[in-house]
Order: C-alpha cells, then sequence, then structure tokens
C-alpha cells in the first residue's frame, strides 16, 4: 500500500503523537497553520475506529482547536470528507484525517470559495424533510 500518511508519523515532521493519533501540518496548505489530526492506523471513515482511538481523535481535535484560537486566528473550522468516489493520489488520500482549518473575517478561502456557497443553500422544504428523517431513522 502507498498511502503516504501511514509512515508519516515515524518522521520528525510531526506536530504532536499520541498513542493513537498525530497532528502534522498539512503539505499542500489552504492558510499558515492548516492542520490535520490523523490516526496511525490506515482506515478510511471514523466508523472504522474502535472507540479509544475515536476518543483521543477527538481529544486532539479538540485540543489543537483551542490552540489555534487561542494563538493564530480567531476561527476555526473543523473538517472530515470521506468521499470514495473520488480518485486516489494527488489532493486526496483515502487515509482518514481531520483538518483543522484557522479562519477569519473575508481570508482567502472565504473570497475564492466559500462566499458562492450562499448561492448552493436552499430552504428546507416539508416533503425533503420528512423523506430523509424516515431514512435516517430506520
Ligand atoms: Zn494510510
Amino acid at each position: 500500500m502507498n498511502c503516504p500518511f501511514c509512515n508519516i508519523y515515524k518522521k520528525n515532521i510531526v506536530l504532536e503523537q499520541g498513542k493513537n493519533v498525530f497532528v502534522i501540518f498539512s503539505n499542500p496548505r489552504l492558510m499558515p497553520g492548516h492542520l490535520l489530526v490523523i490516526p496511525k492506523r490506515h482506515v478510511e471513515k471514523i466508523s472504522e475506529l474502535n472507540s479509544e482511538e475515536q476518543q483521543e481523535l477527538l481529544d486532539t481535535v479538540v485540543k489543537f482547536q483551542e490552540k489555534i484560537l487561542d494563538k493564530i486566528a480567531v476561527g476555526c473550522d473543523i473538517k472530515q470528507n470521506y468521499r470514495p468516489f473520488q480518485k486516489k493520489g494527488g489532493l486526496s488520500i483515502n487515509h482518514l484525517h481531520i483538518h483543522l482549518l484557522p479562519r477569519k473575517l473575508f481570508d482567502e478561502l472565504y473570497e475564492k470559495c466559500q462566499k458562492f456557497e450562499t448561492n448552493i443553500f436552499k430552504e428546507l422544504k416539508t416533503e425533503e424533510f420528512e423523506k430523509i428523517f424516515k431514512i435516517l431513522s430506520e
């Protein structure tokens, strides 16, 4: 398996290393301080982690979000993508990782991408709500 995250924690570019989880700088990155929190075990989804690994993952995300808010930026997004439909390689890595994105008002990510999301938001209609509620409640 040729996964760039599987053995990276053995190198000295790691910001923090726990028993099951480590933190690195995203490279390429979206903005200064863009971090990745990654389980050592190669899994694709959070549900594949055992509860100890899930707890350490969440604890580490919370800890570094607070560090970012304290020292780097006034805001911080937490993001995780599960996209098995995407081709692997390049920017897409199927080893689970959680992005921590330091944010500020009208930053580059907002100006170049996210301001266009406002056009995508639509009102939640009753029939759509009822349909998806039923599916997810089963
Ligand atoms: Zn991996």
